[in-house]
């Protein structure tokens, strides 16, 4: 399969324009089966350096193009993954596991997120105002940065590069791009588009190698004035520690507990359809997967019984397979964590209603794959509840009124995203206001993120950046304040008022 999709059996940095062959190198596992996809570069510092003195030169003449025909190398950057849709989301599918409903869905973000960028090179919007002063003209304008580093996971090997790369672009910047070394298929695949659309060359630059070596280069490298970082919370803290003493720009996108809430009043039809999608798909490794479902006592029971009878119709294999609905986990270390949980779990005195274990049968033991897991009678506290166990996993917190449930949802470290099932209207208001959490969605499950608007969290899911939407353009130009003073005289602001 791997050899239909891809013409290589090794993959290339692509610096300056050039794919530049690697000498050590690594392999890249398909989760479903455990054989190997391709090969990867082991980078280090040097291939980072030259990517990023390639980068320098070349974004001066980028940042002297006039936005809108930069817009144009994104529009064409869009007509083409829309052309390959299917192929990339076969191959996102080899490297990452996600079914391949899933993955056409990741790739027409990247889509959405090209036009929607392509059409930020006609708007890319200031503020003209009032000066204070007689004869005097004032505006605030964006400006590139310059070199800015993305540095990306392999739970969205596609769009998240998207979010990132074509706001940094279409903003004049010039980037540098590490993917997860687990997912390094779809950087390939969108250098070429980017080469194919006509990008020129130094404007984007992959790197592929691990994150202690390539990733370290970046975060410390002089001339890269930005990381725009997506993954665990660990690295992220250790990234941002580092940035902030170098005083770089950083923008972090962490991890979640998202939970969903179901109130006594709720359509438990519609909030059960909910659960699974947002909890099993893509078998819980998103960072929005719902993972802790805060249900009214008075409907407690019906829901568990329902929700155990909806995951038992689960499909469980390889995501190539259609009518397949759970994926594989990424890697072992993957699985090791999910199955640490399960003993926390029950150690904290968790009722396990369904799952728990890995699945092994018959073409199942060649991957990596978790049962889809239910526990119940958690309390808020509980590690379980607390922290992130990124799987097929649930756990159902019984609460009393509205109230609790909010004070739930609100009492993790993490604030990514949250939603609540009820049709009382006043609920439906208290809720979005209350939720502390940067997206909420009412009568929806936890997942489903359109690229218009702002996606990102708070609390310890991030350092108040954010990355799609108009918003990211602000994690990667700065504002410039320009005063033009027409009077053909020295005027003091605050001073020569009267
Ligand atoms: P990770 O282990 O933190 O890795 C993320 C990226 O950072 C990878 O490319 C990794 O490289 C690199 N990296 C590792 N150590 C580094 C270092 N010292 N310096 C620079 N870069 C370094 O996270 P992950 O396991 O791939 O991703 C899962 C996490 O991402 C979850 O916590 C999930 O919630 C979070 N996530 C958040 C969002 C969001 O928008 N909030 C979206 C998706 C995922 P290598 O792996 O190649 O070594």
């Amino acid at each position: 399969m791997a050899k239909a999709l891809l013409e290589v059996e090794k993959l290339a940095n692509y610096i300056n324009g050039e794919w530049a062959e690697g000498k050590e190198f690594t392999s890249v596992i398909n989760p479903a089966t455990g054989e190997q996809v391709v090969q990867v570069p082991l980078s280090g510092g040097k291939a980072v350096n030259e990517a990023v003195q390639a980068a320098k030169v070349a974004q001066k003449e980028w940042a002297l193009t006039p936005a809108p025909q930069r817009a144009e190398v994104l529009y064409e950057v869009g007509r083409i993954m829309k052309e390959r849709k299917e192929h990339l989301a076969k191959l996102l599918t080899l490297e990452n596991g996600k079914v391949l409903e899933e993955a056409r869905g990741e790739v027409q973000e990247g889509i959405d997120m090209a036009f929607y960028m392509a059409g930020e090179g006609r708007r890319l919007f200031g503020q003209t105002t009032n000066a204070e002063l007689k004869d005097k003209f004032a505006m605030s304008m964006r400006a590139p940065i310059g070199v800015v580093g993305i540095i990306t996971p392999w739970n969205f090997p596609i769009a998240i590069a998207t979010w990132k790369s074509f706001p940094a672009i279409v903003a004049g910047n010039a980037v540098i791009w590490k993917p997860a070394t687990e997912t390094p298929i779809m950087a390939f695949e969108l250098a070429k588009i980017y080469e194919e659309a006509g990008l020129p060359k130094g404007v984007i630059n992959v790197v592929y190698g691990s994150g202690s070596t390539v990733g370290d280069a970046m975060v410390h490298h002089d001339d890269i004035r930005v990381i725009s970082f997506t993954g665990s919370n660990e690295t992220g803290s250790h990234i941002a520690a580092e940035c902030g003493r170098q005083l770089k720009k950083v923008s972090l996108e962490l991890g979640g507990k998202n939970a969903v809430i179901v109130m006594d009043d709720a359509d438990i039809d519609l909030a059960v359809e909910g659960i699974i999608w947002s909890a099993f798909g893509t078998s819980g490794q998103r960072c929005t997967a719902c993972s802790r479902v805060i249900v009214h006592e008075d409907v407690k029971e019906q829901l568990e019984q329902r929700l155990l009878t909806e995951m038992e119709k689960l499909t469980i294999g390889n995501g190539l397979d259609e009518d397949v609905k759970v994926g594989p986990i990424i890697n072992d270390a993957g699985m090791e964590k999910i199955k640490k949980y399960m003993e926390i779990g029950k150690q904290e005195g968790a009722k396990l209603l369904a799952g728990g274990y890995p699945l092994t049968e018959g073409n199942l033991a060649k991957g990596n794959y978790f049962a889809p897991t239910l526990f119940s009678d958690v309390t808020g506290d509980m590690r379980i509840a607390q922290e992130e166990i990124f799987g097929p996993v649930v756990s159902l917190i019984p609460v009393k009124s509205f109230e609790e449930a909010i004070e739930v949802n609100n009492n993790v470290t993490y604030g990514l995203s949250s939603s609540i099932f009820t049709s009382d209207v006043n609920r439906v208001f208290k809720a979005q206001r209350d939720l502390d959490t940067g997206i909420v969605y009412v009568n929806a499950g936890t997942t489903g993120a359109e690229i218009h608007l702002p996606f990102g969290g708070t609390k310890g899911t991030g350092n108040g950046h954010r990355d799609s939407g108009v918003q990211a353009l602000d994690v990667f130009t700065e504002w410039k304040a320009v005063y033009v003073d027409y009077s053909g005289k020295l005027q003091r602001a605050q001073i020569d008022v009267d």
